[in-house]
């Protein structure tokens, strides 16, 4: 302990007015802590204080419940109840006498000694349940975890008076005690049991009760657990003794609270119907005034439908604002599967519940998340079989899936890999784990994520570089004044003309197209000039020949028609059609009016062995229609 803390409670003891048990009281329990101590001795000093003797009498009819023989005398109590019982009512039963009410104004001594029997009884029924042992002493921690409170009010009432009144938001109540007494109440209940020779760990629980996250107990110790239970008793005894408008808010913080614990819903609504009936039996027996509770289903009904956000914390730093994710919460429990909906949403990712595992798979059809928390008993279909189901189907490989185990379910974890979950999450869920496997979960999710994102930004370069691969051929295939296929293509193209003429056996033409005497046109006005005829011209050829006919520029003014399919005769008339289509349409160029002829060679490749020839012999009849004065076709 604290030495500082120490002597601030010696000064509070030199004040003598600590409520304690006193006289018989007193006597009763340091009797029943000694070894050699026989339930005579015990029984004969209670018999001393009549109206203790009265009440443990009364309180061991309640406590133990035998048909038809009542216990009669406090022998029979003392035997009954056994040492540790009788120790505890000794204990409770002197303080409510004594304290059962006071001068101090705003605390309310009624109230108060209902919250610690509810907080006894709460404890105890939950050490009992959970298996976690001194459930004898639980009763005894539960009823005295808040005597501090007692303590201020009773050495210092016109002070705790005061300080009551000035608990807000910003000013709780344990600071403003640690500025006005130099402790606060925790402090002073660890400091008090202590004093009554309660073991370490009672006084350290008495110590964190009330935060129990400020402890530094290590995580899932037996200390830590029984720690988690008596905050939960102390919130389950503030939910009892509320008044009746608060209590409904207060709901939700209790259910969040027995999930951590890992009390599910149905076994929630008894322990508080416990707690409820205990407390109506004590209240009688310590003659204090009790609130009346509805039942604790109706409690918990009334609060799932108006479930306050605002009084659940978001997981505990998932540093997960920036990237939400898209999550499949399938829980039967009601209560919990509400709970972490609102406690995954408030930590900013999108929640989608089911109840059981056939209806999440139809949710999974529709809309595939990319992180499933399931439960793994549930009715309809479990959590494995639905976690099966979806491993089924490769397109929702990629769906994380965390299995939510109860302490049975840990030895068939190895099944539930198998069956495809990436991870668990053992019952109770404490928000801490369950945002550090989030955060894992993200961390995969995020780095498939990334990598889908590589391979679709792959794709796109791939089609890019296709696209301009193409665009890139097509330049190197046309020629850039005129649009028109250059003298590569051409040249390719004719090869493959020829190839297919022989192969068919059909013939096909060549056609050596020749402006005349185009030098003229650029001495007279101007290669610029020259350039936009030469589009016109280009243009108007093509125009002019058949849709299947290819029209190229093979350079300068000269250019080369390939008409595939077509004999020498026809290939002529198409020559000549051409030929008198420039030469009947002058070209209106830059305000000038320019009549171009052009000159013809034309060959086929019949008779010939080659493409080369048949260009050759081309040239050659374009050399002689120029030379036979031009504007003119030469075939063979
Ligand atoms: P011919 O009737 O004997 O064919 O006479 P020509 O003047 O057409 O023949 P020549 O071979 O003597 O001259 C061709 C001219 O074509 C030379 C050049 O000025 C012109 N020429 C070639 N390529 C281009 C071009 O891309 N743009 C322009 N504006 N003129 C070109
Ligand atoms: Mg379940
Ligand atoms: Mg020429
Ligand atoms: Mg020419």
């Amino acid at each position: 302990m604290d030495p500082t803390l120490s002597q601030q409670f010696e000064k509070f003891n030199a004040h003598g007015k600590l409520p304690s048990p006193r006289g018989i009281a007193l006597e009763v329990i340091h009797l029943t802590e000694k070894n050699d101590t026989t339930a005579h001795q015990v029984a004969r000093l209670i018999n001393n204080d009549p109206s203790l003797a009265g009440r443990i009498l009364k309180s061991a009819n309640i406590l133990v419940r035998r048909e038809g023989r009542p216990v009669a005398s406090i022998i029979d109590a003392v035997t009954v109840l056994g040492f540790k019982s009788v120790r505890q009512l000794a204990l409770s039963l002197s303080l409510v006498a004594d304290f059962g009410k006071g001068t101090c104004a705003g605390f309310n001594y009624q109230q108060f000694w209902s919250h610690s029997v509810c907080c006894g009884v709460a404890a105890q029924q939950l050490v009992t349940r959970m298996s976690i042992g001194v459930a004898d002493e639980a009763f005894l921690l539960g009823l005295l975890s808040q005597i501090g409170r007692l303590t201020l009010s009773t050495v210092f009432p016109d002070q705790y008076a005061k300080v009551l009144t000035q608990v807000s938001e910003t000013h709780s109540l344990g600071k403003l005690e640690h500025e006005a007494f130099g402790l606060d109440h925790n402090q002073i209940t660890s400091l008090m049991l202590s004093d009554w020779g309660m073991p370490e760990l009672f006084q350290n629980i008495a110590m964190y009760l009330e935060l129990p996250d400020s402890s530094n107990f290590p995580e899932n110790s037996r200390s830590w657990r029984l720690l988690q239970l008596f905050n939960f008793a102390d919130q389950l005894a503030e939910i009892c003794t509320a008044e009746a408008a608060e209590r409904t808010a207060k709901v939700p913080q209790l259910m969040l609270l027995s999930t951590r614990v890992g009390i599910e819903t149905e076994a929630l609504i008894e322990i508080g119907d416990i707690v409820i009936k205990g407390l109506n039996e004590w209240g009688g027996l310590l003659n204090i005034s009790v609130p009346s509770i509805p039942p604790f289903k109706e409690l918990l009904d009334s609060a799932s439908i108006s479930l306050e956000l605002s009084s659940i914390e978001a997981l505990p730093s998932t540093s997960s604002a920036s990237f939400k994710l898209h999550i499949l919460l399938v829980e039967d429990d009601r209560s919990m599967q509400l709970l972490y909906k609102r406690l995954l949403e408030k930590s900013g990712h999108e929640v989608t519940t089911a109840s059981n595992g056939r209806a999440a798979l139809e949710i999974v059809k529709i809309n595939p998340p990319q992180l499933i928390i399931t439960d793994w008993m549930m009715p309809e279909m479990d959590g494995l079989e639905f976690c099966k189901q979806v491993r089924k189907n490769e397109e929702w490989n990629q769906i994380y899936i965390v299995i939510v185990t109860s302490k049975e379910g840990t030895d068939k974890l190895v099944e539930a890999f198998e069956a495809g979950v990436d991870d668990y999450i053992s019952k109770p869920i404490n928000p801490k784990v369950l945002g550090a496997r989030l955060r894992a979960a993200q961390r995969i999710i995020q780095m498939q994520l990334a990598h889908e994102h590589d391979r679709l930004q792959l794709r796109q370069f791939a089609d890019e570089l296709a696209f301009s691969n193409r665009r890139l051929q097509e330049l190197a295939m046309t020629d850039s004044l005129t649009g028109l296929p250059n003298r590569r293509y051409g040249i390719d193209r004719l090869e493959q003309e020829w190839a297919n003429a022989t192969r068919s056996g059909h013939p096909v033409c060549c056609l050596m197209v020749d402006i005349d005497r185009f030098k003229l046109i650029n001495d007279t006005y101007g290669h610029h000039l020259g350039d936009e005829a030469l589009k016109l011209v280009a243009t108007s050829l093509r125009l002019a020949a058949r849709k299947e006919d290819v029209v190229c520029r093979l350079g300068g003014e000269e250019f080369l028609v390939i008409c595939s399919n077509t004999s020498e005769e026809s290939g002529f008339q198409y020559a000549e059609r051409l030929r008198l289509q420039v030469a009947s349409n002058p070209l209106q160029v830059q305000g000038q009016t320019l009549h171009i002829t052009v000159s013809i060679g034309l060959s086929s490749n019949s008779k010939l062995d080659n493409v080369e020839s048949m260009m050759h012999i081309a040239d050659e009849r374009l050399y002689a229609a120029k030379a036979a004065g031009r504007n003119r076709t030469i075939a063979g």
